[in-house]
């Protein structure tokens, strides 16, 4: 049977990232070594890492004064990493959930967080917009999409200060204005690539202001002097990466992309409106692109596991919402096919049928 992969992460990839990489993985770019097996110092890797950091640069039109890099840790040692190379006194965080609760966690450990808005008390279900921003901070962060609970910031933020973007499960989405941002970092396995590579997109110009040592494999500097190649790097995530950047070229760009994650929404919170048994769990103006949460309506709420069950028994993959959420969460990530929506959307009105 035909599966459609909801995963929240890691999860869904492009075709063409994954038979490419199974071909490189037998016989990498014709040098009769495999991709496992190769020196990442040889001339044709050293080029799939420039050549990935160049479609970074242009497909987000990223300016002039910016660093792409391609490291280890995930997306959860930016936590550190960020506030270790920026903050010097004080810095911002926007508490949209559990990710941006652990980045604001790990900034405590070296100076004064100021949380500017929570909705915590909210379960976390909309984006808080009345806050003012310090203008004595170091940065202000921010978490462009809630992965567990599909609250999305759906416009870059004028940001008094420097704003810093944890974008792990949105990039590529949709155009972002790259210059309105300081710093944008992402673990890669949502959008991008396997786990195993963390992209960091960083103005050259906010380094080395701190005053702390910071250990060598820490400073973004170092990894910009070495071109993300100071130690060795993700070598398998970074060429599946540089795939899925080739593909996202040839459709068209993000601009393209980003019509295609609105219709794919579109349709399947029209079912969640439109459909007897099912609710949204979020804010309508901050609903996700890219991770489209739903519950049982109340009266209906002891079908949650048959839904569950029905839906995988016709090929629904990853669609069990978070455990502090419930119900359902279907990713919608970029390389998820609008027939996987059209398909979950099928399910749904069947069981509506049926009860
Ligand atoms: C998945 C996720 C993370 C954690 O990423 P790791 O690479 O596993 O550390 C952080 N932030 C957001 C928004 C995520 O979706």
């Amino acid at each position: 049977m035909k599966k459609y992969n909801f995963n929240a992460g890691p999860s869904v990839l492009p075709k063409e990232t994954v038979e490419n990489t199974i071909e490189a993985i037998r016989d990498f770019e014709g040098t009769g070594i495999g991709l496992m097996e190769i020196s990442h110092r040889i001339k044709e890797y050293e080029k799939v890492v420039a050549d990935a950091a160049a479609l970074f640069k242009e497909l987000l039109h990223i300016p002039e004064g910016y660093s792409v890099l391609f490291l280890g840790g995930g997306a959860s040692l930016q936590f550190c990493m960020v506030p270790f190379n920026l903050l010097e006194k004080k810095a911002a965080y926007l508490n949209t959930g559990v990710w941006a609760n652990k980045a604001q966690k790990e900034a405590k450990l070296f100076g004064e967080v100021i949380e500017v808005a929570s909705s915590k008390d909210a379960n976390y279900t909309f984006i808080p917009k009345k806050y003012t921003i310090p203008t004595d901070a170091d940065y202000f962060h921010i978490t462009t999409n809630n992965t567990i609970y599909g609250t999305e910031i759906h416009e870059d933020i004028d940001s008094p200060v420097t704003l810093v973007a944890d974008m792990s499960s949105d990039i590529f989405s949709r155009p972002i204005d790259v210059a309105k941002y300081g710093l944008i970092y992402g673990g890669a396995q949502k959008n991008l690539a396997p786990a195993g590579v963390t992209f960091v997109i960083v103005k050259d110009e906010l380094l080395g202001k701190v005053s702390r040592a910071i250990p060598t494999m820490l400073d973004y500097r170092t990894h910009i002097k070495y071109g993300s190649m100071f130690n060795t790097p993700p070598v398998l995530p970074i060429y599946a990466a540089l795939q899925t950047l080739k593909w996202l070229k040839s459709i068209g760009g993000v601009e393209e992309m980003y019509k295609r994650n609105k219709e794919k929404a579109a349709l399947l919170y029209a079912e969640i409106d439109r459909n007897k048994l099912f609710k949204g769990t979020t804010a309508v103006e901050d609903r996700s692109l890219m991770n489209i949460c739903f519950v049982m309506n109340e009266e209906y709420k002891d079908l949650n596991d048959d839904f569950y069950k029905f839906a995988t028994e016709k090929g629904m993959v990853g669609i069990k919402g978070h455990r502090s959420v419930g119900g359902f969460r279907a990713s919608t990530y970029n390389a998820l096919p609008k027939e996987a929506v059209e398909a979950l959307i099928a399910c749904m009105q069947e069981f509506e049928k049926s009860h």
